[in-house]
């Protein structure tokens, strides 16, 4: 594809957070030979010149998110954050269907598309909100490699834009391209959602555990930090994280005391796993943990929350920006419609009910630049039935966000799974575990597990494993340490099952299957 930039430095903080547990894997790169020079010098400048070099950067992108329209996004969010529910239905009308007839006029895809479909403009200015699921799906493979047939004509040529790239190592990479307006919505709505929501705020001072290269060698000396002053965003590595390194890593937050603390959520687990296992905690209380990058379960945020002394809020979206779901002070996980409006679909791209899975599906109402109507994210979620007790009746709650379309594990019969983080939940002496699907019928399962783990415990994995997707021939195997990604994520499940060795019969009735709960679904569902 020819768009993977992994050892990013001077890259995204655009995404520094949001989170699909799976997507913003995001590279920023707008002048690319600059920025690899910048990077090639960063990797042989003392720690102090780092800094520095970060600080600059951090500047510069601070007043390009922080300025222009941001302030007016902020106030919009924040006055349509209690809306009744008609209210925010009109406005939302309102803006898709200028949104569809910018997408009709000036951009070529979906000029093409809907024209061969017989749409007119006038059909787009009657469009209603039901009326959405009559125009055609976005795949996911229109957009990769062909992105700028998704760039609004308007647009392109006149303001500076800016592409990221996923980096693909956790799903299909795609390209991006946003200008500065753009941006400056897009943080306007976390920080109303996300930060807000948590009871802080992104201009507060900050941490983040996330993907850059801010510690270039693997095997460096300590600090496993960098400081951005402009920013006041302390910037530790998500790669260094181990027993040995905890107290390097709870100096840095020691030393500059960042009130959010925001990044990967799977890293703060991990981190707050070894400070609990050494009696280590934070020695001040932050605000709040803004989390993104994986799904949070209820484990991992009581780990959390004893170890960083804070609430953790999950924050999920998507490298596109077609969809942004906060955590709500009720633990609800809200779509923000206003951001993007969310439809669950099953296999036949019908909607399916609250409470069933099925496929992630959005329309960004943000993006003047790359607006993508109706695209097929590649994400797995649930509506919830429930009213949440906040009283925003006007953002949608789901009752869960999945995983993602390429990570499910297929039984003998041909079901598929992506729900399987269950599989380890209340086994005292498993840290953490990794499911492959080596071969339609060889599961391996990988954990890193503490003295005492035993057959027992192995066969309590084995059974839930059977659970749910029936017999198999699993192999668990115990390791010390689960291989993170490029940009440090960590996979929960990994198919290595190429798509067209999945038959045919079992990719179709998958997704939109009754929802069963699974043992451990009530340990879920109080996550959220
Ligand atoms: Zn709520």
């Amino acid at each position: 594809m020819g768009i993977e930039t992994p050892n990013i430095i001077f890259g995204d903080q655009a995404n520094e957070g949001t989170h699909n547990p799976l997507h913003i894997d995001v590279n920023r790169s707008h002048v690319p030979s600059r920025k690899h020079n910048l990077e090639k010098v960063y990797r042989h400048v003392p720690v102090w010149a780092q800094n520095l070099g970060l600080s600059l950067y951090g500047f510069s992108y601070r007043r390009e998110r922080l300025g222009g329209v941001f302030h007016s996004a902020v106030k919009g969010f924040q006055t349509r954050d209690r809306w009744p529910k008609e209210r925010m239905q009109e406005f939302l009308q309102q803006q898709l269907r200028s949104v569809l007839l910018h997408a009709f006029h000036e951009v070529p895809y979906y000029w093409q598309r809907w024209h061969s479909a017989g749409l007119a403009s006038t059909d787009l200015e009657r469009l209603t909100l039901s009326g959405l699921s009559k125009l055609p799906l976005t795949p996911k493979r229109d957009l990769v490699g062909n992105a700028d047939s998704f760039v609004a004509q308007n647009i392109a040529g006149k303001k500076k834009l800016h592409r990221y790239h996923s980096s693909g190592s956790t799903g299909t990479p795609v390209t991006c391209v946003l200008s500065s307006e753009d941006h400056q919505r897009f943080f306007a709505a976390r920080e109303v959602r996300s930060f807000g929501w948590a009871g802080t705020s992104i201009q507060s001072p900050r941490a983040m555990i996330g993907g850059r290269l801010v510690v270039p060698d693997t095997d460096s000396a300590p600090p496993y930090y960098r400081y951005n002053w402009a920013e006041r965003q302390v910037y530790f590595s998500a790669f260094h994280i181990s027993p040995d390194r905890v107290r390097d890593y709870l100096e840095g937050f020691h030393r500059y005391r960042p009130a959010v603390l925001t990044g990967y959520a799977h890293s703060y687990y991990t981190l707050g796993r070894m400070m609990l296992e050494k009696g280590l905690r934070l020695d001040y209380v932050p605000i709040a943990l803004v989390l993104s990058s994986e799904k949070l379960t209820q484990t991992m945020k009581s780990v959390i929350q004893e170890a960083f002394r804070a609430r953790p809020y999950e924050e999920y979206g998507a490298v596109e920006q077609c969809v942004l779901v906060t955590e709500c002070e009720f633990g609800s996980l809200h779509v923000n419609s206003d951001f993007g409006i969310v439809e669950i679909l099953d296999q036949e791209d019908m909607p399916v009910p609250a409470g069933v899975q099925g496929r992630i599906v959005c329309t960004a109402l943000l993006s003047e630049t790359q607006p993508l109507i109706r695209y097929d994210l590649g994400d797995i979620g649930t509506l919830s039935a429930t009213v949440c007790p906040c009283g925003r009746d006007h953002l949608p709650v789901l009752q869960e966000v999945t995983g993602r379309v390429e990570d499910v594990v297929v039984g003998p019969d041909g079901r598929q799974t992506v729900r399987l983080h269950g599989l380890f939940i209340d086994l005292p002496h498993v840290l953490e575990g990794q499911i492959i699907q080596e071969r339609l019928d060889v599961v391996r399962i990988r954990v890193v597990t503490q003295p005492g783990f035993d057959e027992k415990e192995e066969q309590i994995i084995r059974k839930r494993l059977e659970e749910r997707i029936g017999k198999i021939r699993v192999e668990v195997e115990s390791v010390e340490s689960i291989e993170r990604t490029e940009r440090g994520k960590f996979r929960a499940i990994i198919s290595l099952l190429s798509s067209n060795k999945v038959p045919e019969s079992s990719r179709s009735h998958s997704l939109h299957e009754p929802y069963k709960p699974a043992p451990d679904r009530s340990v879920d569902a109080s996550s959220r």
